[in-house]
């Protein structure tokens, strides 16, 4: 079965994202779009490189008039913080970027693909890209905290010595400061995540949870410290998002998407489990929330709903 995969933006990220699609092979099809035409070509021939001991493909660079049938747009386009810049700053210049020069470009072209957001503030892009695009809800997701997830199923089975495949945790709301982990309905092997797991050798209490998000949270800065950037990470969960979409799998997922009143929260792009198909998120899954997590989602949609108005208002 054929599919089209366009990446706009081939920094890091997209690059990154774009080598793990091919190595996956979950398209026939992949196109990277940047300003910097040169480094979009570049990736794409390094990438076309590896086909002989891949699955073949077509991969190549391309401009935005690609995105119109494509299957999956993914927007990995826009800039890092600068120094002496304020998170204000890097937002309305991010929003700017898709605002100005993406969504204008997407809305020549664009007939029915579905739309990721990987770029950030990636709530609030993704936000702006529903809104401007005027698209239902589901067709718009943003990457949001699956990446956060993924790094606490890591530590977690770091922590506990087991598989991070027997391990289902969530970290939910904002893809940023306000995220949270959604304990309550954390487990291994249907287990729950909390007091003394004796066969695991650890002790689940306020404290070790909250050790377990910094260490989740210094995880992430640690790799920017490092290395400047964090793109491997983020390239496979842009292959499992993409993979959930092409195949139709109904996997859940901790993606964002425009809410419509699950625990009181509207009009916002944020994260919760969500089922993802072919027509993108087919369905938000209400997981049960504690009430103390339920305000914490409520406060994160709340810090993202401030920031829009920020930019709105700037
Ligand atoms: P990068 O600077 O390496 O790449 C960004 C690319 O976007 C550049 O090649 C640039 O030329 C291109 N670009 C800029 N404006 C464009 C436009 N109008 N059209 C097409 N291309 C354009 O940055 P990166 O490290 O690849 O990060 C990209 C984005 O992904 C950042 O916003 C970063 O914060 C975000 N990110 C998100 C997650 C997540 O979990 N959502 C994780 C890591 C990084």
């Amino acid at each position: 079965m054929s599919s089209k995969i366009a990446m706009i933006g081939a920094g890091f990220v997209g690059a990154a994202a774009s080598y793990a699609i091919a190595l996956s092979g979950i398209t026939s099809d992949l196109v990277l779009i940047d300003v910097l035409k040169e480094k979009a070509m570049g990736e794409a021939l390094d990438i076309g490189h590896t086909l002989q001991f891949i699955k073949d493909m077509k991969i190549r660079s391309g401009d935005m008039d690609e995105i119109s049938d494509a299957d999956i747009i993914v927007i990995t386009a826009g800039t890092a913080r600068k120094p002496g810049e304020t998170r204000l700053d890097l937002l309305k210049r991010n929003v700017g970027i898709l605002r100005n020069s993406i969504i204008p470009e997407m809305k020549k072209h664009y007939k029915d693909s579905i739309i990721l957001v990987v770029a950030n503030p990636v709530d609030i892009l993704a936000y702006f890209t529903q809104k401007d695009m005027g698209l239902p809800t589901g067709k718009v997701i943003s990457s949001g905290t699956n990446l956060d997830t993924m790094r606490l199923v890591y530590r977690l089975s770091e922590v506990m010595g087991v598989s991070t495949k027997s391990i289902t945790a969530y970290i939910l709301g904002e893809h940023g400061e306000s995220a949270f982990a959604a304990w309550s309905s954390a487990n291994v092997a249907g287990r729950k995540l909390s007091g003394e797991l004796k066969e695991f050798g650890v002790t689940f209490d306020d404290a070790s949870k909250d050790q377990i998000m910094v260490d989740v949270k210094n995880g992430g800065a640690s790799i920017i410290k490092n290395k400047g950037a964090t793109y491997y990470g983020i390239g496979v969960s842009i292959v499992a998002i993409c993979r959930g979409i092409l195949f139709d799998e109904k996997v859940v997922l901790p993606v964002g998407t425009m809410m419509d009143g699950l625990y009181g929260v509207t009009d916002v792009n944020v994260s919760m489990p969500s089922v993802i198909g072919r027509r993108g998120v087919e369905k938000v899954v209400d997981i049960g929330l504690s009430d103390a997590e339920a305000a914490l989602f409520r406060k994160s949609a709340d810090v993202l709903k401030q920031s829009i108005k920020e930019v709105l208002e700037a």
